[in-house]
């Protein structure tokens, strides 16, 4: 069972059950030792999971005495809102989240014709260094339990189902999350257990239940947990940021790139739809006089053309004072032609909320700047 340490007034801690970390089961176990019986545990488990509570005293079928001493001995919800941001067009919004420790993460709600997706983090951080990335500038804090992955996706579908709920953005509600991206804070696969965890809580139909086809796992390419997903019965999609077709390039891009090559990651993929039969996604962020040439563009197509895939060409979100910008429009549609001519699939990804620092890891960087100054 999961316990967060927290600081209580005196300096001292004390020891909290993070429900959100456990499983029905495991909740079950815990209220039988709090003498309760095991229908309790499963009003709880709706009231989380169905009615998005974040308090116990929404939960009004618990007698008083009960919410009184959860709140007294366990954690319902551990993300504080520290800063809630919504976009000009109203289609987008981004949150930084204080955890109970203190670490920040970011999740991003994004707004299409019929889509409700969430960009959510997996680690406080990031240990994989990615040379254009905001998020690595600062490194790993820690990883995120299941529960704190699992509680940003409950944050914005109790947002979307609330018809009060505040800022208020362009849409109609009552609506409900549709699609889940792990491509926020930190490598789902350097976090993998916990990750997996909340995959299968927020796929169970007694759970969250979104279907799993609706949910893609962004990864720089760990393969041996590119291995091991490929093991896992569920339909997650699997989404790779590959960034450059060569070694020489990418290792400069993505450090990861030194102990996995584009060749042996390229190999995994295809063990992965052979294994799987399902389409990959290879993600490439455009960085001007970086990655965006004709004749890169030419060596990926020719290298991704035996592959079940798709390349989403993504233009890139500037991070103030880096050397990485943005490919112009019309380079980028001639990289996305030159895939095609080789028989790859290409679309460019729309880009969201670059005034409100939608890019990964921008919004806690740009927050801890201002504590700094
Ligand atoms: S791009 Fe992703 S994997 Fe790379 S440092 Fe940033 S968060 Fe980590």
């Amino acid at each position: 069972m999961t316990e967060i340490n927290l600081e209580i007034e005196s300096g001292a801690t004390m020891e909290k059950v993070a429900l959100l970390d456990l499983s029905l089961e495991e909740l079950t176990e815990y209220l039988a030792r709090l003498g309760q019986p095991a229908y309790r545990a499963r009003q709880i488990w709706e009231w989380i999971y169905k009615r998005y509570a974040r308090s116990f005293d929404e939960m009004s079928n618990l007698p008083k005495v009960l919410r009184e001493q959860l709140k007294d001995e366990a954690i319902l919800y551990p993300l504080t809102i520290v800063t809630q941001i919504v976009s000009q067009a109203r289609d987008t919004q981004k949150v930084l989240f204080r955890l109970p420790d203190g670490q920040t993460i970011e999740t991003v709600l994004m707004v299409y014709d019929k889509r409700r997706t969430l960009c959510i983090s997996s680690q406080a951080g990031c240990a994989m260094g990615c040379t254009f990335c905001a998020t690595a500038q600062g490194g790993l804090a820690r990883n995120l339990s299941a529960g704190e992955i699992v509680a940003q996706v409950l944050f914005f579908a109790g947002f979307l189902a609330d018809p009060e709920a505040e800022p208020q953005m362009d849409l109609e509600r009552p609506t409900a999350v549709t699609n889940i991206v792990l491509m926020g804070m930190g490598e789902p696969m350097h976090n993998y257990d916990n990750v997996w965890t909340a995959l299968r809580r927020l796929t169970d139909g007694d759970a969250f239940g979104l279907g799993a086809r609706n949910i893609t796992l962004s990864t720089v390419g760990l393969i041996p947990m590119i291995d091991r997903m490929a093991e896992e019965g569920l339909q997650i999609n699997l989404a790779v940021s590959l960034h450059a077709p060569n070694d020489d390039l990418r290792g400069q891009l993505v450090p990861i790139n030194r102990r996995w090559k584009v060749d042996d990651l390229l190999a995994a993929v295809a063990r992965y739809i052979e294994k799987t039969h399902r389409r990959v996604t290879f993600e490439y962020a455009l960085m001007r006089g970086v990655n965006d040439s004709p004749e890169l563009a030419a060596e990926l197509g020719e290298k991704l053309a035996p592959l079940l895939c798709h390349v989403n060409v993504i233009p890139l979100n500037p991070i103030p004072d880096s050397p990485f910008q943005p490919t112009s429009d019309e380079d980028t549609e001639r990289f996305v032609q030159i895939l095609r001519e080789h028989g790859v699939p290409a679309t460019v990804r729309l880009r969201r909320g670059i005034e409100i620092n939608a890019g990964c890891g921008q919004l806690r960087q740009a927050s801890a700047a201002r504590r700094a100054a």
